[in-house]
């Protein structure tokens, strides 16, 4: 049985204040979400201690951050380590996403050395994955999600590979109410994790494959019902507790 996980991306939203309600919210729902489905909540860097205290020891849900660094430590001004995080502590980073890679650049390179780091200090990174509307239109999708696949994740041990969650976040679905069918993700998700046993012949079977892009309450059942979709990446819907509940609520 593979993992089942629905996880919050907060982007840059909420006060403390505010990311402190939405918690104790998505705290006072959480005995609805279905025994074996992961919760994680990954808000701004700034909240993440306060956060860390209101979840305490259950850690339910799981405490991501948005991003980290590539570097170590040192003369890297404004940048948050992995180090840092473990010491929240936070269990998860998400690393790949489509924003970073579109407005801040990260390479595919940086991205490896970002995912080595996290892990190097027990941090699962959440890997996204996902292609462009044009890239999509001209069939180039596949060849475009490999790539990200091999330049990155095929260069991980394997037991270093075996804590990674893949998201596969078709850009054109993120923010824009436009999601991609149920047999789009499917197909994506499949080819995904056939992709990854090149490489993970043995983990391929047990690997996460998260599905995002504008996935909400209405959607999320006919998304997870899917047999490759082992849950979501959530960005807008994650922002009301009752939604994300709802999402959480989807599996059968
Ligand atoms: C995301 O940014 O990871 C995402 C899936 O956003 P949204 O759900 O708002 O499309």
């Amino acid at each position: 049985m593979r993992e089942k996980i629905v996880a919050g991306n907060w982007k840059m939203n909420t006060t403390i204040r505010e990311g402190k309600e939405l918690t104790e919210n998505i705290l006072r729902g959480i005995s609805s979400v279905p025994a074996g489905v992961t919760l994680i909540v990954a808000p701004p860097f700034t909240h993440l201690s306060t956060i860390s205290g209101i979840i305490g020891n259950t850690k339910n849900p799981g405490l991501s951050a948005q991003n980290c660094a590539a570097g170590e430590k040192g003369a890297f001004t404004g940048e948050v380590s992995a180090a840092m995080l473990a010491s929240v502590p936070c269990q998860y980073v998400i690393l790949g996403h489509s924003e970073r890679r579109e407005y801040y650049g990260e390479t595919n390179e940086i991205l490896l050395e970002k995912i080595q780091r996290a892990l190097a200090n027990g941090i699962r990174p959440i890997f996204c994955v996902g292609e462009v509307l044009e890239e999509r239109e001209s069939n180039m999708h596949f060849q475009v999600v490999s790539s990200q696949i091999r330049e990155v994740l095929f260069k991980l041990d394997p037991d270093d590979f075996k804590k990674v969650i893949v998201a596969y976040e078709p850009v054109w679905a993120i923010g824009t109410g436009k999601t991609a069918t149920s047999e789009q993700a499917q197909e994506m998700h499949a080819f995904i994790r056939s992709f990854l046993a090149e490489s993970f012949e043995d983990l391929a079977n047990s690997t996460p494959i998260l599905y995002g892009g504008s996935c909400k309450p209405s959607n999320a059942a006919e998304l997870f019902a899917r047999p490759d979709v082992d849950g979501g990446l959530i960005g807008g819907a994650s922002l009301k507790a009752d939604d994300f509940l709802a999402i959480a609520g989807s599996f059968a």
